[in-house]
Parts: structure tokens; sequence; C-alpha cells
């Protein structure tokens, strides 16, 4: 039987119910896969080696005793082990990942080869400067391109995410109260409820106290609000601008006025920096310290627990106390001032061994370069017209948490609609999963109840929004019109299914043991 699905294409109904589970755990040509210490491969060597001579050990009695703890497979053994568990993982080479705030756009393959030429990618970070000058200037360009888009005279490049970035900014502007003798008084950082939780994270890491800033019904900082709070007591505000509601914070001038006035730093969480790229310079704003997600804004992996990259701008009061090392050019060429000697005397440290993440700063400028400046501000328009399409395409359904007027990159929905329906924020989410979308941010931000932040990036086609479009209003439909079955034990299609997540958190099993009676080894 076949009917036709919402965008036209034929298609057959897939009745849950009707499903026998496999006999294997494999699925439509996935096998199922088990952990790499489960697999068939003690006792045997995936390499042909001639056998070692047993006397020659240069260890003396520090020989293990015990088997390493790992199979030993054979290449091909070994590729299809990874290649199945990513088959597992989803990817923005798959399909949209609208998880707002995430800016998860696609990573151009042009970034990947540049990366990939060996004068940058084959280079240690101890070589002496003059064997590496092409990395240095790349670099001084990358930090010339952020301090040109933010309108910021200063930038460390080093910290290695956003949230490292926070730190990196409030170890600035606590280094700038030190110098002026008031970090005693100044003790507090002030912090919009919809914050994202890195920020009073980052704050209470460095020693501080939060205050929370209210927040007015439209979704905005509560300006009242912060003037009543901000005094000699006060080291900076964080404001995320575009905000976590994906609203642009209308009343920033007068924000940052009053933050100055008080003798307060202005930091400003840059996450969102991807809606306002080319169009809105950070600096004109009064901001003071801004981190920018290079793995957001410019493309460069998220990396499935690999390397991103929070440069922050800096103004010309926090620039002095830039943590080390950063790159400088005169008539010897590039260098990298490090130490205390040099110029940075006031610099408040380092935030990592070396130089920071060279793989993101090539990935990075390689984009900037090929879009140019254009192009960039074209990135924030498309960015932002994307997220209003999707705003627009499904406010008759659902429920916009603030409905007035247009979003910046990211469409935010409450749980209002789904009121009677017995379908929560969660459940939605999971019957995504089963028809093939990755689920929106959930409960994120916290201000919005049961909270659904949409952010399409400008890399998604029309064509691909509305496939997304299509099966949301399918889904809003399937809820509102009684179908709970559908949301209630979702995913079924998903290798794992729905998880108690309350024992994951509360309970975690971190640590991998051999079943009871098996030979496996494992230390
Ligand atoms: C992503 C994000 C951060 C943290 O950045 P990481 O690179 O993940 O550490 C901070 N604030 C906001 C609003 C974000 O979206």
């Amino acid at each position: 039987m076949s009917t036709m699905n919402t965008v036209g294409r034929p298609t057959t109904p897939n009745r849950v119910e009707s499903k026998p589970a496999t006999l294997t755990g494999g699925r439509g040509l996935l096998q199922d896969e088990h952990l790499i210490f489960e697999s068939d491969g003690w006792g045997k060597t995936g390499v042909d080696l001639p056998e070692p001579k047993t006397d020659g050990s240069d260890l003396g009695g520090l020989v293990r005793k015990n088997p390493i703890g790992l199979p030993g497979l054979s290449e091909p053994e070994t590729m299809r082990h990874y290649v199945r568990l990513s088959q597992k993982n989803h990817a923005i080479d798959l399909a949209i990942y609208p998880l707002g705030s995430c800016t998860m756009k696609h990573n151009p393959r042009l970034n990947e080869k540049i990366a990939r030429l060996p004068g940058f990618s084959d280079i240690h970070p101890l070589q002496p400067t003059s064997t590496v000058q092409g990395a240095l200037e790349l670099m001084d360009t990358l930090a010339h391109w952020l301090k040109t888009l933010t309108g910021m005279p200063a930038v460390a490049l080093s910290p290695k995410a956003g949230a490292h970035g926070e730190l990196c900014g409030l170890m600035a502007i606590r280094a700038a109260h030190e110098a002026s003798g008031q970090h005693e008084k100044r003790r507090k950082v002030l912090v919009p409820t919809s914050a994202h939780g890195t920020n009073p994270a980052t704050a209470a890491f460095v020693g501080y106290t939060v205050v929370e800033v209210a927040q007015t019904e439209d979704g905005r900082v509560d300006v009242a609000d912060l003037a009543s709070k901000l005094g000699d007591d006060v080291a900076a505000i964080m404001v995320t601008n575009p905000n976590t509601c994906g609203l642009f914070e209308r009343d920033i001038l007068e924000i940052s006025r009053l933050t100055h006035e008080a003798g307060a730093y202005f930091y400003c969480d840059g996450a969102n920096f991807n809606a306002i790229v080319g169009r809105v310079r950070p600096g004109d704003l009064g901001v003071d310290a801004m981190h920018i997600n290079l793995h957001k804004t410019f493309s460069t992996p998220h990396g499935g627990g690999g390397p991103g990259a929070g440069p922050v701008v800096l103004s010309e009061a926090l620039a002095p106390f830039a943590p080390a090392p950063w790159v400088v050019h005169d008539a010897d060429g590039y260098r990298l001032v490090e130490r205390e000697e040099d110029e940075a005397a006031q610099a408040f440290g380092r935030l990592c061994a070396f130089q920071g993440q060279m793989g993101m700063y090539t990935r990075a400028l390689s984009y900037m370069m090929s879009h140019g400046s254009d192009g960039l501000r074209q990135v924030a328009e498309d960015a932002v017209l994307n997220a209003n399409y999707i705003k627009a395409r499904l406010s008759d359904l659902m429920s916009p948490a603030f409905p007035d007027g247009p979003c910046m990159h990211e469409a935010l929905f409450d749980d209002e609609w789904l009121k009677g329906t017995e379908v929560t924020t969660l459940d939605f989410a999971k019957a995504m999963i089963d028809e093939g979308f990755h689920p929106m941010t959930m409960y994120f931000p916290l201000v919005v109840h049961g909270a659904m932040l949409i952010e399409p990036t400008e890399t998604e086609s029309k064509q691909e929004l509305d496939r997304f479009i299509e099966a949301m209003r399918a889904l809003a439909t399937a809820a509102k019109a009684g179908d709970v079955d559908r949301f209630k034990g979702a995913p079924f299609h998903a290798p794992l299914k729905r998880l108690d997540e309350t024992r994951a958190a509360r309970s975690p099993v971190l640590r991998w043991t051999a079943p009871e009676g098996s030979n496996i080894a494992a230390e």
C-alpha cells in the first residue's frame, strides 16, 4: 500500500506495531555493534610481525604481566567497528541539525583542504618561530579579521571553547580590577535569567557571586532591574546578544552605558554572533570582552569531543591583561609575545600550554576569506531569514514564545500549544527522531516553559527547511489529534529506545566491566 507523504513522494505507511523485532539487533543493513572490548579479537593480533626476541627487553622488572586489555583487530575489522559506530551518530552531513544556540552549520570542505596543507598540519608548537612564519601570519590575519568584524582592538586567540573564552574574559576583568585596586570590593557578576549555564558557572568559577537580572515580558533584559543591582560592588555583567531567546537586546547601548557608569565591565557572550556578523560590531555597543565560537559562527567542526576554539576580543581597557601568547609583526617577521619580560608584563597568565587550536584557526580563516566581507554579512541575513521562515510557517500550529515581531537567527516556541494533549516537549522531540530529524534544543532557555529552540542556520536550503517544517507540522497535527502513542514511547525506530534520563544522570555507569564468566582481560 502506498500513499503520498507530506512532501509529495510515495511512501509506505510505517506502522510501528506491525514491525517484528529483528533476530540479530541489526536493522536495514545497519549491523548491531558491540563495544570493542566485547569483540572476538582476544588471543590474536591484527598485524603480521616476526616473533620478538624474548631476551631483549630493556624494561627489567617493569614488563607488564597482564594483557593490555585490547583485542587484536585487523585493519578491516577496525574500520568496520568505527564506521558502524559513526552510523549511529547524527551528523550535519546527513540532515538539518536544528539545535538552538549551537549554530550547527555546514562545514565547507574547502576548509578541510586548507587545514590539511602540510605547512599548517605538520608543524609542532615548539618549532622555532623562524620556521613557522606562515602559520604565525595566518594567526595574525585571523586576529585581524576578528578585530575588524567586532570593532575591537585586541583578541586572545588561545581559548579552546566558548566556555573557556568566558573564563578568559572574566580573568581579564578580574586582572583589570586588581590593577586598579578595586577587586576586593567588586565581588558580584550580574547575569540575566535567560543566560546559558556556562555564564553563571564561569563567574562562580572565577570566584564571583552571581546575581540574577530579571527579564521583561518581551524576552529582554529588564533594564530597571539591572540598574537597581549595578553598583560599586559589581565587577561585570554577562549579557548574550542576540540573547538566548533569539531576540536582539534593543536597550544594549543603555545597558553598556549603565554598566560603565557603575565602573563595571560588559562581558558579551558572543555565541550568537552568527545572527549579526558583518552587520553589527559589538565594539560599537560598548562591549569590553566577547568570546567568538569559531565552531559556531565560522563553521569549524564542533567535533565529537574534538577541539573547538573560542577567541576573545577585548576592549582598550582590558587589552593589556590579555593572556599570552599573541602574535606581533615587526622588522624581524612574525613572533610570539609570551614572556613577562617581553610586552606581556600585565598578562594575567596563559590559558593553555601552547598557541591554541591551529586546525580551527586555519578552517575559520579559510571560511572568512572564501566568504569575504559581503559574504559574511549575507550569512547573518540568511540565518535570520531562515529562522523567521520557520517561525512564520509553524506559528499557526505551535505557540511562539515571543509572537510579536521577527526573531533573530533562532525561532523559540513554548509548550502552550501542547496543553491538554498529554504530549510533552520531550515526547515531541523523541518522536522527531523517529521521523529522521535531530531534535531542536529543548527546555532551554529556562525562562520559557517547555522551550523548543530551533536554529536552522543559513546553510539550509529552502527545500531542506520545507522538509523539516512539513515533518514538524505532521507531528504537531498528530499530537493535537490525540495520537499520543506515537509520542509516549518514542523513539521506536532508533537503536536505543527511550532512556531513563534521571537514572542516567543520578547513577551513571562510567566504567565498563567484563560480563560475568567471560575471559576478557580488562584492566
Ligand atoms: C555554545 C554556547 C556557549 C558555550 O560555548 P562552548 O564552545 O560550547 O563552550 C556559551 N553561551 C551560549 C549562549 C552558547 O550557545
